[in-house]
């Protein structure tokens, strides 16, 4: 074919490479009329889901299972060719209570839990039941999160389970946050038991995360996308209304459809020409943050893929030990053990130094373990992001920005708009999916734009 009978190539810039961003030109690049641009700003693709280099392997920087009710992103990985590098495994989880752990894995567990007298085991019991029946999440979405856990297991069980579980991933932010939150996540947790037996199966990758997204990427590459690392857009550049390009510290690069998919506070930065209103709207929206240091171990810690701590003195709130999960012979045998705490907005503690997390760590982690031999550790390595879990308060579901924006050619997805369920990689792709189909459905009213001049 001739230039003269080519049809113009729509031109797709992607911003940010995480989950979203690859998976979204992976499947944009299926089809041949598309002229398709990553930007990332980091120096490798992958966001929060990408990897840390240690003792010459790919670990994941943050701890990341994929569950097996995760089935768009198993799809993903089968569609992508790496699904021989998928295993499944049992894991199981523990609580920390009063200096002792606990299994919790079982309906027996659950029934003999000794920090709860069998009244309290009961209501705890019947609260997971009520969630796994209630299917309408609206009913829940204006209602607070104490006040629905409170009135089906009780203040007791309130204070002693459901609370640290919030503290663990809000900090303190959880006053405001709707039930539809902790819905979705026992109806998430619970779609990974199987059978009578409730056993708990998960799935690892080999070398984390980032082999699903090197596999979409190494594709994206051979179908013509250009990938560009270490580029931070500085703003997405619009013209009487309508997205016309990206700005790059290389100057204007045209585009006739921008997709962004950064968190909305870091895009509002990026906007300076979109309407104020939605500059504001994305502006407002909060996300806590984690501190997330990864303790590199010689031998097994616990014998639980994650470990819920009651205790509100101890700074990290969980103990997610991932070679539980992933053989350790994957990660040259050692075992890693990641020790989080989601930090709120105005939480001083995100600023530390990485010594002042190690030492304030330490100190409790050996208080929680007294016969932790210290030699069995390797390294303390702090992960840090500023973005990590948007807060939604009560009744703010309908300012969740649309994913088609009111700029013509900018479309958007980021974890704060993916509602009622929470924010995962299965989530992040199926979030891509949705922006695909508004793309392509727009697509035949699109014409080709004139290119702006730099
Ligand atoms: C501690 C922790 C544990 C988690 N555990 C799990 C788990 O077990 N299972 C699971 O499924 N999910 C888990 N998640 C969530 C999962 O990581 C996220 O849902 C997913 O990675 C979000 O992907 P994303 O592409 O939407 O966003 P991101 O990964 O945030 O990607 C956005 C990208 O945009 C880039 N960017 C920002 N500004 C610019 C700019 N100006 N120009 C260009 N690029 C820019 C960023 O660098 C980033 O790479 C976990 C997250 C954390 C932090």
């Amino acid at each position: 074919m001739n230039n003269r009978t080519q049809p113009p190539r729509m031109r797709v810039a992607v911003v940010g490479g995480g989950i979203m961003g690859v998976t979204l030109a992976y499947k944009l690049s299926q089809r041949d009329d598309l002229d398709i641009t990553i930007y990332e700003r980091g120096g490798n693709l992958g966001g929060l889901a990408a990897f840390m280099w240690y003792d010459g392997v790919r670990m994941d920087r943050f701890y990341h299972t994929i569950l097996s009710s995760d089935l768009s992103m198993q799809a993903l990985i089968q569609e992508s060719g790496v699904a021989d590098r998928l295993h499944f495994t049992e894991t199981k989880q523990g609580f920390f209570d009063s200096g002792q752990i606990y299994p919790f894995n079982t309906p027996i567990d659950l029934m003999t839990y000794p920090p709860l007298n069998i009244f309290q085991r009961f209501r705890l019991g019947l609260q997971v039941l009520y969630a796994q029946l209630e299917s309408d999440w609206r009913k829940m979405d204006n209602v607070s999160v104490e006040d629905w856990l409170v009135k089906v297991s009780g203040r007791a069980v309130y204070e002693k389970v459901w609370k640290p579980l919030l503290r663990a991933k809000f900090d303190t932010a959880f006053t405001d946050v709707p039930a539809t939150y902790i819905w979705s996540r026992l109806k998430r947790m619970m779609g990974t038991r199987q059978g009578v037996t409730s056993k708990e199966m998960m799935c690892f990758l080999e070398n984390g995360y980032y082999t699903l997204i090197e596999a979409m990427a190494e594709q994206c590459v051979q179908r013509g996308v250009t990938i560009c690392v270490d580029t931070a857009i500085e703003q997405i550049v619009i013209e009487n209304g309508r997205a016309v390009g990206v700005r790059t510290p290389d100057g204007l690069q045209p585009f006739d459809v921008v997709i962004s998919t950064l968190v909305s506070p870091l895009l509002a930065k990026l906007i300076p020409d979109a309407p104020e209103a939605f500059q504001r709207q994305l502006a407002e929206q909060e996300y806590l943050g984690v501190l997330c240091p990864v303790l590199i171990l010689k031998q097994q810690l616990i014998p639980y893929y994650v470990l819920n701590i009651t205790d509100e003195t101890i700074p990290f709130t969980g103990v997610v030990e991932t070679t539980n999960l992933i053989d350790p012979k994957y990660v040259k045998n050692y075992h890693l053990v990641y020790l989080p705490k989601y930090v709120a907005p105005d939480n001083p503690m995100y600023q530390w130094p990485d010594d002042q997390v190690k030492n304030e760590w330490m100190k409790h982690f050996l208080k929680m373990f007294p016969d932790f031999d210290e030699s069995q550790i390797v390294d303390f390595i702090v992960q840090r992001a500023r973005y990590v879990e948007p807060i939604r308060p009560l009744g703010t579901t309908d300012q969740i920005p649309h994913l088609k924006t009111p700029v013509e050619g900018l479309y958007m997805g980021n974890t704060a708009m993916i509602h009622p369920d929470l924010g995962n990689g299965d989530a992040a792709a199926r979030f891509a999916y949705r922006i695909i189909d508004q793309v392509l459905a727009d697509l035949p009213a699109w014409t080709p734009q004139p290119v702006p001049v730099a």
